[in-house]
């Protein structure tokens, strides 16, 4: 067996019994990273020798008998999540060049449990996409079919998990980016309650939104992660520290008389057959294992969307006004004056997705519209609060589908941007809610493309939702599911073969 089909607790165990060294570890995911990565573009960079001197400690740690479940274990880490002295750019040309000059809160404490932080995993720039597309390193390709897309805007993770080419990674969930490319690729993603981890180096998109989450193969590894980046920080003042611990240790399996909402709504018009067809037996197989099932209304979903989309550019706008040719990254070489070089570093420096979000953002703030589009927003933002925990006297989780369809084809999304937006309708409201969230894989549509189910719960209640899915995973076999494309050596013929059967269906 190849050491990169273990999963990340499975490689953990082998290096506390000594089979595996942590600079072996490290050395596979980066071979991965040089023969494979052509193939899906998945990297947006790998710098070797920090991830080396990272296992040089991890191993350190090791012999001094640190023994954590991921002690010595390569972690890739998406673009947007600082990591010290390494390339943070955001896969946007703003920040080309970007080194963090320190490590995120999560990193940190990462670094803290011996694992190692290892290549820097390609996304949509500055997190905003559902596609991975608008990168500057150019776009992502879904592993199960590289003409598709794998979802975003964590899709570098999701791809490079699926694919073997790195063991599990830390994504970033603003509206759904680390649950819906998890969806995508046939890997489990989580969103944890907002708070639950620090966002202290991660690079900002809509800050009241933004979690960093794990994306891996499956709940354990998530559960693993979740164990050592979760907890308050000082650095950030939204995080905190809730009052249940030990993510692996809860889970048990055993969901009898756990009472799962299904939301009727989630359910109709606006989802694929197929994706309704794997989601149902997703909730059959929860029925089998001894939940029960309660049908419940969600109406408050269909004003989500609208109101994500103005809270996180609102919050994009300011967020992304630091970025200027002064502090950060790029400057545009043509500019007399303070405000040319304002206009023309922007203006050249963010891609066309991020200035439309940025316009729309100062938009919604302006003046004259601030009481009809931010206030009202934060308005339904409150009653979407409201309904989810009213809901949640009900249950005590709920499952839907993570998103409507399965990865569309590769410049299908750019082109309607607006029904890419609406995609999100099944992951943007736990973040306007806080909520924990799930998504495992439960099937595959008529074209062999992933469908992922999600699973939410109230807020703080992260153990109980990651044991619904690990309840999931013991009875099922979909999280283990491999991708022709890891066929050995290099997985280029299969690509190069699914490239051309994209170009004839274009
Ligand atoms: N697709 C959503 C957006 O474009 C979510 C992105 C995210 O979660 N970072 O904003």
């Amino acid at each position: 067996m190849e050491i990169l089909d273990l999963t990340a607790v499975e490689l953990g165990e082998r290096i506390r019994k000594r089979e595996v060294s942590a600079a072996e570890a490290v050395e596979a995911v980066y071979d991965a990273f040089r023969e494979r990565n052509r193939n899906l573009n998945a990297y947006a960079a790998f710098e070797i020798d920090p991830a080396r001197t990272a296992a040089q400690a991890a191993q350190t740690l090791l012999d001094g008998g640190g023994a954590s479940a991921l002690a010595g274990v390569p972690v890739g880490v998406k673009d947007n999540i600082s990591v010290k002295n390494c390339l943070t750019t955001c896969a946007s040309r703003i920040l080309q060049g970007y080194r963090a000059p320190f490590d995120a809160t999560a990193v940190r404490k990462l670094r803290g449990a011996g694992a190692v932080p290892a290549g820097t995993l390609n996304m949509d720039e500055f997190a905003m996409g559902s596609t991975s597309e608008t990168s500057c390193y150019g776009a992502v390709r879904n592993p199960w079919n590289v003409g598709h897309v794998p979802g975003g805007s964590s899709g570098g993770a999701a791809a490079a998990v699926a694919a073997r080419e790195c063991f599990c990674a830390l994504g970033s969930d603003t509206g759904g980016s680390v649950r819906q490319p998890a969806s995508y690729c046939g890997v489990t993603g989580f969103k944890p309650s907002y708070g639950r981890v620090s966002r202290y180096g991660l690079v900002a998109y809509g800050s009241s939104l933004d979690q960093i989450g794990p994306i891996a193969r499956d709940v354990r590894d998530c559960a693993a992660l979740m164990d050592v980046i979760a907890g308050a920080d000082p650095f950030d003042a939204t995080s905190r520290t809730f009052p249940d611990a030990g993510f692996l240790d809860a889970l048990n399996g055993d969901i009898r008389g756990l009472r799962v909402g299904v939301p009727e709504e989630c359910f109709g018009d606006g989802a694929e057959e197929d994706v309704k067809a794997c989601v149902q037996e997703f909730l059959d197989e929860l029925r089998r294992a001894g939940a029960e099932l309660v049908s419940i209304s969600l109406p408050f979903v269909r004003y989500a969307v609208p109101t994500y989309y103005i809270l996180a550019t609102a919050e994009a706008s300011s967020n992304l006004s630091r970025f200027d040719g002064v502090k950060y990254g790029y400057r545009t070489e043509h500019y007399h004056t303070l405000e040319e070089l304002y206009v023309r570093t922007r203006s050249e420096g963010f891609g066309k997705e991020v200035q439309k979000r940025i316009l729309l953002g100062t938009f919604v703030l302006s003046s004259g519209y601030y009481d009809a589009y931010y206030n009202k927003a934060l308005k339904m933002k409150q009653l979407i609060v409201d309904g989810f925990a009213e809901a949640f006297g009900r249950c005590d989780v709920m499952a839907l589908p993570v998103s409507p369809t399965t990865a569309p084809k590769l410049g299908e999304s750019l082109s309607d941007p607006l029904k890419m937006y609406l995609s999100d309708v099944f992951t943007v409201p736990a973040n306007l809610a806080g909520l924990p969230g799930l998504s495992v894989p439960c099937g595959f549509d008529r074209n062999g493309l992933p469908v992922g189910a999600q699973l939410l719960g109230a807020v703080g209640a992260d153990a109980l939702v990651l044991n619904a899915g690990h309840a999931y995973q013991l009875a099922t076999d979909w999280h283990t599911r491999k991708p022709e494309i890891c066929r050995p050596p290099l997985g280029g013929d299969v690509a190069e073969r699914q490239r051309g059967e994209a170009v004839e269906n274009a």
